[in-house]
């Protein structure tokens, strides 16, 4: 007992004598400069290693992100899954608040409209502590087809009003008054679809198999029904058009007036050509060096009387008489004369626009050239037709590019031949203009289905390029 006091006693003396010894000067101050604890601090014994140990402060972030569904909900909504998860540095667990455009939402499911909103989220851990606001732009954009529908007539184009685009034969939306229209549709997630434009009683409805990449712009041209032709020799004359008509095969040809292809391998699905000039009225010269016969003054002058008379039958200055250094350096069409053979084409029809026609015209058995004179004219003018319009033959209307029919063939070009060579040079122009290829090919398809209750034939879709 006395022991343990007795040492108590001693270590009470200690403390009291060592303020003392200090106090006395007898230990040596430090000395040179205070080093100093990365917190401000004075490092003991001026030793940064016995500084204390400062945790780094904690940091929270976050990450968001969203997915767009436009399953099960009507445009222009749309389903929004917004998933998010925040990260403390000290393991802390983290809270993660969004807002959408600027307003509370839940994490999950939500629905917005089309058009583009920002999503933010901030993360608050258990401590207290904040993320920074992480904000994204998300664009929401329908799936769906863009569609513009114009129609020509005989004097231009024309936009039908009344009418319905409808996709897949679910998706529908009645087309503006300009002739646009978009169609909501998840068709437009996919590869091809199918596109009716229909609803007037004045143009031919149109039935296209549409690939995705025209989807946000498919242009459509099609054509009115009834052709009241304005100018020429059959001016105020009606020519009721049918497509199926123009492209109905004239044996033993594989096309009809208008034409269309079937190539091997392609499993019976057709190739049209929808073709002109760039700029009319077309060059014309006779090539007397290409000609392997002296050609009169008299029967030149029969020929050019052939042309002239085609320009006001057609109500349209289609051809103009001019030398062959215009053609070659500018395209046209060239008149041969030419004992071997009489005919008449177009050159490359199938690139849409051409630049070259050709005419041959022979004698014939009777060493004459009776073709050109004015009661067989007919011969002349069906080569001219060859030569400025990708035009086969028919025997489907009273034409002057009938072959085969076993009748007469007119000898002069028929109101049916004004409406159809118009409309294919009119055609071709709103393609050009509307940088399309969907035109003819469409409104045939439309017509058999629609209007004739036929079956859909196959059709290969080209682009502007042409095949
Ligand atoms: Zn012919």
């Amino acid at each position: 007992m006395s022991r343990n006091w007795r040492f108590v006693t001693t270590f009470a003396i200690a403390l009291a004598i060592a303020p003392f010894i200090t106090a006395c000067g007898t230990e040596t101050p430090p000395v040179g400069p205070v080093v100093r604890c990365s917190d401000g601090s004075v490092a003991p014994d001026n030793d940064v290693s016995r500084c204390p140990i400062i945790p780094p402060p904690e940091s929270v972030s976050v990450t968001v992100s969203a997915s767009t569904s436009f399953v099960g909900v009507a445009y222009p909504m749309s389903k929004v899954t917004i998933s998010a998860s925040g990260q403390s540095t000290n393991g802390k667990t983290v809270t993660v608040s969004i807002t959408v455009n600027g307003s509370p939402s839940a994490v999950g499911s939500i629905t917005l409209p089309e058009g583009n909103h920002n999503v933010c989220a901030v993360g608050t851990s258990s401590t207290g502590v904040k993320s920074n606001e992480s904000c994204q732009t998300l664009a929401i954009t329908w799936p769906g087809i863009h569609v513009r529908f114009v129609a020509v007539t005989p004097t231009g184009e024309y936009v039908p009003q009344g009418l319905w685009a409808v996709v897949d034969g679910a998706d529908s939306v009645r087309v503006n008054s300009d002739g646009t229209g978009f169609v909501p549709t998840l068709s437009g997630l996919k590869d091809t679809a199918k596109v009716v434009v229909r609803g007037s009683n004045e143009v031919f409805p149109t039935l296209a198999r549409v690939e995705k990449k025209y989807f946000g712009n498919y242009v459509q041209v099609s054509s009115v029904k009834s052709w009241t032709i304005p100018t020429g020799t059959y001016a105020g004359q009606t020519v009721v058009l049918s497509m199926e008509k123009a492209y109905k095969e004239t044996l033993p040809q594989p096309t009809g007036l208008f034409p269309r292809w079937q190539k091997p391998g392609e499993n019976g699905a057709y190739r049209y050509t929808v073709s002109g000039y760039t700029t009319y009225p077309i060059k014309v010269a006779v090539f007397r060096s290409r000609s392997n016969f002296t050609l009169s003054a008299v029967d030149e002058g029969k020929w050019w009387n052939r042309v002239n008379e085609t320009n006001q039958t057609l109500g349209f200055n289609g051809f103009v008489q001019s030398d062959t250094t215009s053609v070659n350096a500018s395209g046209g069409i060239r008149v041969v004369f030419d004992s071997s053979r009489t005919s008449g084409g177009v050159d490359n029809p199938t690139k849409g626009d051409y630049v070259f026609g050709t005419v041959t015209i022979g004698p014939g058995t009777s060493g004459t050239l009776v073709i050109l004179d004015p009661q067989y004219g007919g011969v002349a003018k069906h080569e001219l037709m060859h030569a400025s319009a990708p035009f086969a033959h028919t025997c489907q209307y009273p034409s002057v590019m009938e072959q085969n029919c076993l009748r007469n063939v007119p000898n002069d070009l028929t109101p049916g031949d004004v409406a159809y060579w118009n409309l294919m040079r009119l055609v071709r122009g709103l393609e050009r203009k509307y940088n399309t290829r969907f035109s003819l090919a469409q409104t045939h398809q439309g017509e058999r289905v629609f209007l004739l209750g036929l079956l859909e034939d196959k059709v290969i879709v080209f682009g502007p390029e042409g095949w």
